[in-house]
């Protein structure tokens, strides 16, 4: 596994590890507070790592068809498997991750690429994927119109968040991979270790062809400036770091396209028909409980607001403290702890002063900023209770910790989805209910706002995945304040990285080479 474990991470750019000629940033360990690495990418080349990635890794890429772009995203899949123990060590070390969350990230990585492995079997032999049905343009058959997608000739540039560096890089890469372009992948730098560690090993393992896959290990530099029009960058990450992206040039003046997945003030509504004593309420207490904490609440689908009828915030107050009480916060090495500690002290930091401005609108039901250990960036569990469900500071700010807020509203599903919108658009909003019609109204309310909804119910209770789960085969990411982006999906995750273009000419030339049934209706 080449230098896994040296204090000096390094990139893996034009087809050769290396790195940048200063010190860079500091990695460290969230429990302990020790400096773990050094990531810098001052004076690379990026302006020839891009074009190496585009001339060597796109043409060879392109080369392979799609199952054999398939057959190598299953064989990435084994690879980082094998090693899994190794980076569930990296996970607890650099990233404070429970040995839970470190595998919630690394299998979510190994699983989105088996699930595009298989995909990949169903596409046609050809180079280009078919949109659709083709149809009749003319006054007879023979004009003729198809839809088809066909793979970009850039990069693929991947800019991730700290919080999931196995999943995100490997969720994205699936995706671009298999659409044939070639991925230069950027983690964030504080949680790098882990994205360095799968970078080493996808580079030794030699199943994708030279150029294919680069990792810019440490700060962007100048990444953005070498981009153009057949490029692209997927970014996931903070609302304040994509508004400085969508300005920059290359997407503005020269064309090059811009996916983001930014914050979300994401929603659990419960729906008037619960009641204190039903098993519907009990899943509702678990699952946010669970929502909360995973990851220290560092997941962007994790809950923030929690509108519950106003009868019934009582017992969900209650409910939720005695939850959340349960889970032991600690050494994420050590067996029984539940939570971990915030990754960096930049996060500790921002979510103190974050629970302080919301609790100056509502009332501490349990937690709060106080740290509760000399040594590591540990924070409790802390549920907020709201005085106004409509106060602005609960649908402004995303406080990224183990961090929600209960919200009173009356029951009424227009008032609902009057609250959810406030935050502007977001990844997920789960609805609570046992009822038939009360799930179906809630949703073509909510629908608008968010990219996601979870029904969730006491039917699904042994089956749900829980509304903090990103599923490969269903769209990730969310209107307005989210990003509005959109990532998965199954074979649409391909989309972002191809052109489609409209086809018409002469039927026996269109349709015999590239009509077939829509691939986008394929497994899912
Ligand atoms: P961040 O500070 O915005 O950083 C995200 C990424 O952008 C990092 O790789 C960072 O690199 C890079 N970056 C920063 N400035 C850049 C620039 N000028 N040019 C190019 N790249 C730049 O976010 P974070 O703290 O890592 O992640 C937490 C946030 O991500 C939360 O707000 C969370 O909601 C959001 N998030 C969203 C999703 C989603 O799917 N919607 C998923 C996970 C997280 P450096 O680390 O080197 O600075």
């Amino acid at each position: 596994m080449g230098q896994a474990d040296t204090s000096r991470l390094q990139s893996f750019l034009s087809g050769r590890w290396t790195d940048g000629n200063d010190q860079g940033a500091t990695l460290v360990n969230p429990t302990t507070e020790r400096a773990l690495a050094t990531a810098s990418t001052t004076g690379l080349d990026l302006a020839a790592a891009v074009e190496f990635a585009r001339t060597k890794g796109g043409p060879a890429l392109r080369a392979m068809s799609f199952a054999e772009r398939g057959a190598a995203l299953k064989a990435l899949s084994a690879v980082i498997h094998e090693q899994r123990e190794a980076l569930i060590d990296v996970g607890i070390a650099n990233a404070g991750n429970t040995r839970g969350d470190a595998k919630f990230d690394i299998d979510g990585a190994t699983g989105t690429l088996a699930a595009y492995a298989h995909w990949a079997k169903s596409l046609p032999d050809s180079a280009s994927l078919p949109d659709g049905e083709g149809m009749q343009l003319g006054r007879t058959s023979r004009f003729h119109g198809q839809h088809v997608w066909t793979s970009r000739r850039g990069v693929a540039v991947h800019i991730n968040a700290f919080n999931f560096p196995a999943w995100g890089m490997m969720e994205k890469a699936a995706c671009a991979l298999l659409a044939g372009v070639p991925v230069l992948s950027k983690p964030a730098t504080p949680t790098a270790m882990m994205a360095e560690h799968i970078a080493r090993l996808v580079a030794d393992a030699g199943i994708l062809p030279e150029g294919a896959f680069s990792a810019l290990v440490g700060s962007a530099g100048d990444l953005l400036d070498h981009l153009d029009a057949q490029d692209g960058v997927a970014f996931t990450g903070s609302s304040d770091t994509a508004r400085r992206l969508r300005v920059h040039p290359s997407f503005v003046e020269r064309g090059a396209r811009l996916n983001v997945e930014a914050d979300s003030l994401n929603a659990t509504v419960v729906a008037s028909d619960v009641d204190a004593d039903s098993d519907c309420f009990d899943l509702f207490v678990r699952d946010t409980a669970r929502e909360m904490t995973q990851k220290a609440g560092q997941k962007c689908t994790a809950t923030r607001r929690i509108f519950v009828p106003d009868e019934l915030v009582d017992a969900a107050c209650e409910a939720l403290a005695a939850e959340l009480g349960k889970i032991q916060v600690g050494d994420p090495s050590q067996k029984g702890v539940r939570m971990g500690p915030l990754t960096t002290a930049g996060q500790l930091g921002d979510v103190r002063a974050g629970i302080d401005r919301l609790a100056a609108e509502s009332a501490v039901v349990t937690g709060g900023s106080e740290r509760i250990t000399e040594t590591g960036y540990f924070l409790a569990p802390t549920l907020l209770r709201a005085r106004d469900g409509a106060a602005a500071a609960f649908h402004a700010e995303e406080v990224f910790g183990p961090v929600a807020c209960v919200l009173p509203y009356s029951g009424a599903v227009t008032e609902a989805a009057r609250l959810v919108a406030l935050g502007g658009g977001g990844l997920v909003t789960s609805v609570y209910s046992d009822d038939r019609k009360l799930p179906v109204e809630l949703a073509s309310e909510l629908a608008p706002y968010s990219g996601r909804l979870y029904l969730a119910g006491s039917r699904l209770a042994d089956q749900g995945t829980g509304a903090g789960t990103v599923l490969p085969s269903m769209i990730h990411g969310g209107p307005g304040r989210a990003g509005g982006g959109e990532e998965l999906g199954g074979i649409r995750g391909l989309h972002f990285w191809m052109q489609r273009t409209a086809l018409q000419g002469f039927k026996a030339v269109v349709e015999g080479n590239f009509g077939a049934a829509s691939p986008v209706s394929a497994p899912s």
